[in-house]
């Protein structure tokens, strides 16, 4: 990469998280049967994450019909395995999916349905909170200590606040919460700065984390990737709303990677989001995969996206806005990462997730399921299974350890940093005798280095985040990788 030789600023005090002190974890007692392991080699696997960059992420698996499909299990199952994953671990998050959104973004990769109504919405509720119900029949929630709940989507803040309140209030009823639990939810501009009272009201749940999706500040930009709802001029209104309904920690997020995105457009997106000043400013990069932008993916170069997060990186510190190589939240906020608890459970201490809503994700340590809806977005599928009383789960995996273990290192990377302890304790094994070969390479390129019991991304490596986190993928998958065609 041309742009390899470069030095990211490095941030004054790097902002991280630690598990809890002597916090023992729990990892699953039962497994998929092991499959036998493929001495692939590290740098042929890091060079086929670069090529790739566009899929090799924190999203895992890749192509789930040709790497685990083997590992689905039938309906009549589903049940078993998920109360056996989730009481074994004993401390869970929740996720909650709001699928509704005024306009689907063209760059949009989520769940979401662009019919949003009263009748639509009471409907959607009601299956949430069936939903909801067949878990809470399921599961001794006695035994669940809740560590954090994010409430995503969609755009969560357009629908009537009372319906997230009543499902709150189910949840805060069954489950024991755990000290320091934490409630996030998403807003777009346009709502918070039309819609106050909605915001005001989502504070008042009890909710203590807001992230708006800012994405871009440009004119141009947000007419062409039909955002334009969206105009600049909320941005102000609505964090005036957001403060003013107290919220303390407010998130905002930005986009960048695009293929005809100016650095001069991302410069000024930046300039006018610290200029509202939240604690935290997160980037995302531009993933085009399930997008109407797909075409574009080849339209930008690895470099170009690398020279997009320098400039964005260094911009973000020097408005003191920090994060440790690889993270992609920036917290001007000492000691707080800025995540949600949901979010910084699920990186630092692989908590599982239970997903509730169309199309959620959840994931045990070895399991990983995705709700009805997660392919075919239609929400009549997923609301008639889950008003029937059914776990209205689309495909539930049971894992192999190895897959179990790829997939908490992929989540993992959000922070830039594989915590050792908790790698051991949810798999039994030290992270170094897992991945010998990878570790060694990672650490003599210079891309990851021991911070602690943690293994995390140097500078260089932050660069090449794509060719690392392929590093720690299953065999099955890296044999993906190495097969797929650009
Ligand atoms: S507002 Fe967010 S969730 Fe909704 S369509 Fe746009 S990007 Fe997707």
């Amino acid at each position: 990469m041309a742009s390899a030789h470069k030095r990211l600023p490095m941030p004054a005090s790097p902002v991280t998280a630690a598990p809890e002190a002597g916090a023992a974890l729990r990892g699953p007692t039962v497994w998929a049967l092991p499959e036998p392991r493929r001495d692939l080699d590290p740098e042929q696997i890091f060079a086929a994450g670069l090529r790739h960059h566009a899929v090799a992420n924190t999203a895992y698996p890749i192509a789930h019909r040709k790497t685990i499909w083997h590992l689905r299990r039938d309906r009549p199952e589903h049940a078993a395995l998920i109360k056996q994953s989730f009481e074994e671990a004993g401390r869970i998050c929740l996720y909650l999916h709001v699928p509704f959104c005024e306009r689907r973004c063209a760059f949009c990769e989520y769940t979401v349905v662009e019919r949003h109504d009263p009748d639509a919405e009471a409907l959607y509720f009601d299956a949430l909170e069936a939903e909801l119900a067949s878990y809470l029949a399921l599961l001794d929630a006695t035994k669940l200590e809740l560590a954090g709940l994010d409430i995503g989507g969609g755009t969560p803040a357009l629908v009537d606040p009372k319906r997230l309140g009543r499902l709150l209030d189910r949840v805060r009823g069954a489950f024991r919460l755990a000290p320091g639990f934490g409630i996030s939810v998403e807003t777009t501009p346009k709502v918070a700065a039309e819609r106050p009272e909605h915001i005001a009201a989502l504070r008042s749940l009890g909710i203590e984390r807001i992230s708006m999706g800012l994405q871009m500040a440009n004119p141009r930009l947000l007419r062409l990737y039909g955002r334009d709802l969206n105009d600049v001029t909320f941005n102000g209104r609505a964090v005036a709303a957001i403060r003013r309904a107290g919220f303390a920690r407010f998130n905002i997020d930005v986009m960048y990677g695009f293929a005809r995105q100016g650095l001069d457009e991302l410069s000024a997106t930046l300039e006018h989001t610290v200029a509202l000043d939240p604690e935290v400013i997160t980037l995302y990069r531009m993933r085009y995969k399930g997008t109407r932008l797909q075409r574009e993916r080849h339209d930008i170069s690895l470099e170009r996206v690398v020279e997009m997060l320098e400039s964005a990186h260094g911009y973000l510190n020097a408005h003191g806005y920090l994060a440790p190589p690889g993270k992609n939240g920036y917290s001007r906020v000492a000691g707080d990462p800025g995540t949600s608890v949901y979010l910084t459970e699920r990186v630092v201490r692989s908590t599982p997730y239970l997903g509730l809503g169309l199309g959620a994700q959840t994931f045990g340590n070895n399991l990983l399921g995705y709700n009805l809806g997660a392919a075919s977005k239609r929400l009549d599928e997923y609301v008639a299974a889950a008003r029937d009383g059914e776990l209205p789960l689309q495909d539930l995996y049971l894992l192999t350890r190895d897959e179990g273990m790829a997939k908490m290192a992929a989540v993992s990377f959000y922070f830039g940093a594989i915590e050792g302890r908790t790698f051991e304790q949810r798999f039994g094994v030290p992270l170094a005798a897992r991945y010998p070969r990878e570790v060694a390479f990672a650490i003599e390129r210079g891309l990851m280095a021991w911070r602690g019991d943690a293994l995390a991304l140097t500078e260089a490596g932050a660069r090449c985040f794509n060719g690392v986190v392929a590093l720690f993928y299953s065999d099955r998958v890296k044999q993906h990788l190495l097969e797929r065609k650009p």
